[in-house]
């Protein structure tokens, strides 16, 4: 008999037997309210009848196509509607499976184009588990230690985080790109990088969201210096944080735009965005691989960009984060160890730390743990494991939400 490797760290004691909305149910019917959605990935919550139906048609149909041997029509479609979302500048796409793989393609893609080899990734970031995006992931040695050497050719530099500095968002955010400049002078020279890559929201690093000034200095860099900004939305798109992508509240700008997650709620599937002139400069058949834009991911992601317009659901995450964060700050302010409630939209940290000011991963994911026990699924985040994420399905109710607040009360 085979087991599960120990490198998998289960987050909650849960064995899911279905999932229905924002609930999912164990062997024995027990419902546990899900506040995880798969981290952020069933954005229509499990098993929307739309998405279940596109896909069962699909699958009916055509399963696998293989985008370098044949084309099929959910990629062609998928592909056009894309652009009723995409900022207009960015009409090529290129799919993959997986965050890390978007991440991946964007690196090859940003390379080729300038034939730079350096980038540029912001403290507190990450961006996946394979060896490059691993290697551009800062939020927590785990993701990093023990498989060195890891890719060369990647600079850290600050992301403005008030709560790190204890500083002001325009003292962090000045401090940023002054160190941003110092990295350009002194460890990647301009002509050496080919990107930067960052996230609008730091996602595993603590959900710290970025400014409009930060973007607007990466902006300003990297037309001046022929650097490419790599905006990864896989964890803040398709309406996570209130608005479609996450940079939108930054007016972000991105020449490459990175997405996978809430695009096909649950069925692997992610991609990339950029300029045809961009696009171009990739050299033919860099890009692919067996399984990426699988046909019933495509239809499923199309069911879901149906689903997200008809059913309002990007005004529906504003409208029940904002509901959401008002409830959990009346709770950390009874709670001292409570340091921070913060997030755009559906993506909300609690963050913990101890008397000295330090922070707390072991109360963080105790009190997660005694959340999972009362029916309340959540996950932590942050460098030391120190917050407590609510990332719901974006089709989470007003009840839902309050419930879940009466949880997090009891739990803390
Ligand atoms: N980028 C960001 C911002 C993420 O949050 C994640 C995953 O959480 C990734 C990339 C990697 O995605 P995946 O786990 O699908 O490889």
């Amino acid at each position: 008999m085979a087991e599960l490797s120990p490198a998998l760290k289960q987050a909650t004691p849960v064995v899911a037997t279905r999932g229905e909305g924002v609930y999912l149910f164990d062997a024995d019917d027990r419902r546990y309210l899900d506040f995880t959605a798969g981290i952020g990935v069933t954005s229509t919550g499990h098993c929307h009848p739309k998405v279940v139906t596109a896909a069962q048609e699909q699958v009916g149909q055509l399963i696998h196509g293989q985008y370098t041997t044949i084309m099929h029509q959910p990629l062609l479609t998928l592909t056009e509607r894309l652009g009723e979302v995409l900022p207009p500048a960015l009409d090529r796409a290129f799919f993959s499976n997986s965050g890390s793989e978007a991440i991946e393609a964007a690196l090859r893609l940003a390379r080729q184009a300038t034939g730079r080899p350096n980038v540029v990734v912001f403290h507190g970031g990450f961006h996946g588990r394979t060896v490059a995006a691993a290697s551009m992931t800062t939020s927590g040695t785990k993701f990093r230690s023990g498989f060195s050497p890891l890719m060369a050719g990647v600079q850290v530099s600050p992301f403005p985080d008030p709560g790190h500095f204890g500083w002001s968002q325009e003292e962090s955010t000045e401090f940023a790109l002054r160190q941003l400049d110092y990295t350009l002078q002194t460890l990647s020279a301009p002509n050496d990088t080919a990107a930067f890559f960052v996230e609008p929201v730091l996602g595993e690093g603590g959900y710290v969201p970025a400014s409009t000034e930060f973007f607007a200095g990466l902006r300003e860099r990297a037309d001046r210096h022929g650097i490419l900004l790599v905006v990864d939305e896989v964890q803040t798109g398709w309406g996570r944080t209130g608005k479609f992508w996450g940079g939108d509240h930054f007016n972000a700008q991105a020449d490459i735009l990175v997405t996978a997650k809430g695009l096909a709620s649950g069925f692997p599937l992610s991609g990339i965005a950029a300029s045809h002139a961009l696009m171009e400069k990739a050299w033919p058949g860099s890009q692919g691989g067996t399984y990426g834009a699988n046909a019933v991911a495509c239809a499923a992601a199309i069911a879901t960009l149906d689903v997200i317009t008809e059913e309002g659901l990007v005004e529906n995450s504003a409208a029940r984060g904002a509901q959401l964060k008002a409830a959990l700050q009346g709770v950390a302010d009874q709670h001292p160890q409570i340091t921070d409630v913060r997030g755009l939209g559906l993506m909300i940290a609690n963050e913990f730390r101890d008397a000295d000011g330090k922070p707390d991963g072991a109360t963080a994911s105790a009190v997660q743990q005694e959340a999972a026990r009362r029916g309340l699924l959540l996950l932590t985040c942050g460098a030391w494991g120190q917050c407590v994420r609510f990332i719901p399905a974006l089709v989470v109710g007003e009840q839902d939400v309050e419930e879940a607040a009466g949880l997090w009360q009891e739990a803390v």
